[in-house]
């Protein structure tokens, strides 16, 4: 194993220990956690800028402490409960677009639903951050379903649905247009005349595909199999912006046996 192998193992190690240490700390002295001292950091950046000077942001501050009370009143032991750490049944896979935030829409509290967004909810192999989410969804914390989730006028599919083949001899390209390639692939792959929908679609079940061939879901499945505990069951969903509903796109996957 090399030194950067090991490194990153040791680092994967550490994550998971301080979650433990995290639960037995609050567990034996359920004290509140509190912000460390700010004056013990470097000021950063050097130029007097205050988040609290921009009115909206201001706003959004004072909406978390009303959130953050009326939580309290309807469960006083919530936040006592929640800082002892989290145990989600649900990894949500979906757009980053702001109209399809995964608690709100679906009704659940804070700590029910782990996440991962990005632009039009894609999963790829090499995406280092994806596939630690899932790894650590399903290997430490547990998840019982991953659920992709697209939804009706998404910008990235939108994007994708009008580009023309992208053209390996061009050099130039930026982050997203990295990101999009494989979706501008896919949607050269549907019919000339298929719709922006029927691209979402399309979209959703090729990332339920991909989640599903990942080698942490296949590692789950092999060892659910071992053991006969319940494995991961992978979703597609279909959020319509134009009604609020998510839709189930019929392409749920699990293992084979
Ligand atoms: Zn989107």
């Amino acid at each position: 194993m090399t030194l950067t192998a090991r490194s990153l193992r040791s680092a994967a190690h550490h994550l998971v220990r301080a979650q433990h240490r995290l639960h037995s700390t609050t567990n034996t002295t359920a004290k509140t956690l509190t912000i460390p001292d700010l004056s013990r950091f470097d000021k950063m950046p050097s130029k007097e800028i205050k988040a609290t000077d921009f009115p909206l942001l201001q706003t959004c501050l004072t909406d978390n402490k009303e959130w953050a009370e009326k939580v309290h009143v309807d469960d006083p032991d919530f936040f006592r409960r929640s800082a002892k750490g989290q145990s989600p049944f649900l990894l949500w896979i979906g757009c980053a677009d702001s109209r399809v935030p995964e608690s709100v829409v679906l009704g659940r509290k804070p700590g029910e639903i782990f996440v991962h967004r990005n632009i039009a909810n894609q999963f790829h192999h090499n995406d280092d951050s994806a596939n630690a989410v899932l790894t650590y969804a399903v290997k430490h914390l547990g998840v019982q379903h991953v659920a992709v989730v697209g939804h009706t006028a998404c910008g990235g599919c939108l994007a994708a649905h009008e580009s023309p083949k992208p053209d390996p001899t061009n050099t130039e390209s930026t982050a997203l247009s990295r990101f999009l390639a494989p979706l501008i692939e896919l949607r050269h792959s549907l019919a000339e005349d298929a719709s922006i929908d029927e691209l979402i679609v399309a979209n959703v079940r090729k990332t339920v595909k991909t989640v599903c061939e990942s080698e942490i879901i296949q590692e789950n499945w092999k060892n659910a199999q071992k053991t006969g505990k319940q494995p991961v069951y992978v979703h597609g969903w279909l959020k319509d912006l134009s009604t609020g509903l998510i839709k189930d796109l019929e392409c749920s996957e699990g293992p084979d046996y």
